[in-house]
């Protein structure tokens, strides 16, 4: 068990806390603050508790340059407005210089600051020993709240944990609580549904969840491997040929481990994708030569939604389909919406899905919506995050 932020005396220390600031900013403003919302309770209970809060963050991928547009002085007006209290705006493009060590000394119990983003420093992605030295002066106690970046081991997750006392906010309590729970003692029946673009990205997901569902669901372009290892023609479809052995293997594995493996059995094709593109509904067996599979079909969605009546745990990761086109949307908001009606603990990873739930409007009515795409598939993938291991455990 690692500690959380509740297990510290926060009165009066400055606590170091990583966050997931790494949101959409057009012509200087921030068009998308979910991430600067859903941190929010880890900085008001450090608040209250009297603490000195700097808050460090990326944004985007400067590649250790400083990039004006790429500045988090946006971040910092839209979180004081969130947060109803200022957050200081302690900004140096080396993001710790001394004028910054001084500011942050200066700091009163109670207040935040938020300084600039970590990625202008190249120390920053490669765990540098200065860089993280650096960052750790500036705080007495280290909290990490970026569940987004755990999976990756940086100086502002990884290096700083090694030199501070550690905790994890409540997000990242939160993410490890639900993937745990769901991973190591799901109420069953647990339906897994995996899709997006490539099988080859999600092998270690499908191989560790076959150990663990009772039903899995394989929908996107990610079935169309499936399908063609079948023998079925899937024409011009997005296919990993490369895969198709993989996917035999993987069917056979289902049924060895009595894991109830479905795939569409009907899709949306068009000749090309493309915006314009007029999509047909085929049942998989009639696909030819000149379509593209570019969603799931209504019969599909019936025998999903079968599936998921009594399901009591459910995974959903990757979209059913090129959601991103109104044509080609459907299937992933119709999924969403009976993932929405369904009673059972339902999760949802990986960005496009979370996309593709908001798109539904169905967010508030799922169990867990995680805030990490790459950091939740090694979650599901049974990998412990570099950036959560390096947390101290509870004494
Ligand atoms: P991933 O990042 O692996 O979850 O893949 C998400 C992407 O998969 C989205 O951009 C979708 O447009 C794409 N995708 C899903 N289904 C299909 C399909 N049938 N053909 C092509 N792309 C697809």
């Amino acid at each position: 068990m690692k500690n959380t932020i509740r297990d510290f005396d926060f009165k009066d220390k400055t606590a170091l806390v990583r966050v997931d600031f790494n949101v959409p900013i057009k012509d200087g403003k921030v068009t998308g603050d979910d991430r600067i919302i859903k941190a929010a309770d880890t900085i008001n209970f450090l608040v209250d508790a009297g603490a000195k809060v700097v808050l460090i963050s990326h944004l985007g991928r400067p590649k250790g340059e400083y990039k004006e547009e790429l500045s988090l002085a946006p971040v910092a007006k839209r979180a004081s407005e969130i947060l109803n209290k200022d957050v200081k705006f302690i900004a140096s493009k080396e993001v710790v210089d001394d004028k910054v060590v001084e500011e942050v000394k200066n700091l009163k119990s109670g207040e935040i600051a938020l300084l600039e983003n970590l990625r202008f420093v190249k120390g920053e992605e490669a765990n540098d020993k200065d860089f993280s030295k650096r960052l750790a002066s500036l705080g007495d106690i280290f909290v990490n709240d970026a569940f987004g970046t755990a999976h990756r081991a940086h100086a502002s997750n990884v290096g700083v944990a090694e030199l501070l006392p550690s905790c994890v906010g409540f997000l990242v309590e939160k993410e490890v609580k639900y993937f745990d729970e769901a991973l190591k003692n799901p109420e069953r029946p647990f339906v897994a549904i995996l899709g997006g673009a490539k099988v080859s990205d999600k092998i270690g997901v499908i191989e560790e969840l076959l150990k663990k569902v009772d039903s899995l669901v394989i929908v996107g372009a990610m079935a169309n491997t499936f399908l063609k290892s079948k023998g079925l023609e899937v024409g011009k479809s997005l296919v990993e040929d490369d895969k198709l052995d993989l996917a035999r293997e993987i069917m056979a594995k289902a049924i060895e481990n009595h894991v109830n493996l479905i795939l569409p059995q009907d899709v949306i094709v068009a000749p090309e994708l493309s915006e314009d593109s007029k999509g047909e509904l085929k049942e998989v067996e009639d696909v030819d030569l000149e379509d593209m599979i570019l969603d799931i079909g209504k019969e599909s969605l019936e025998d999903i939604k079968n599936e998921l009546e009594s399901a009591k745990t459910v995974i959903l990761n990757g979209p059913c389909g090129v959601f991103e086109i109104e044509e080609f949307s459907h299937g992933t908001i119709e999924l969403a919406k009976i993932l929405a009606n369904i009673d059972a603990t339902v999760i949802v990873g990986g960005g496009d899905s979370v996309a593709a739930v908001e798109k539904a409007g169905v967010e508030d009515k799922l169990t867990h919506i995680s805030t990490g795409g790459g950091a939740s598939l090694k979650m599901l993938e049974g990998k412990t995050l570099p950036g959560i291991e390096a947390v101290s455990d509870k004494e």
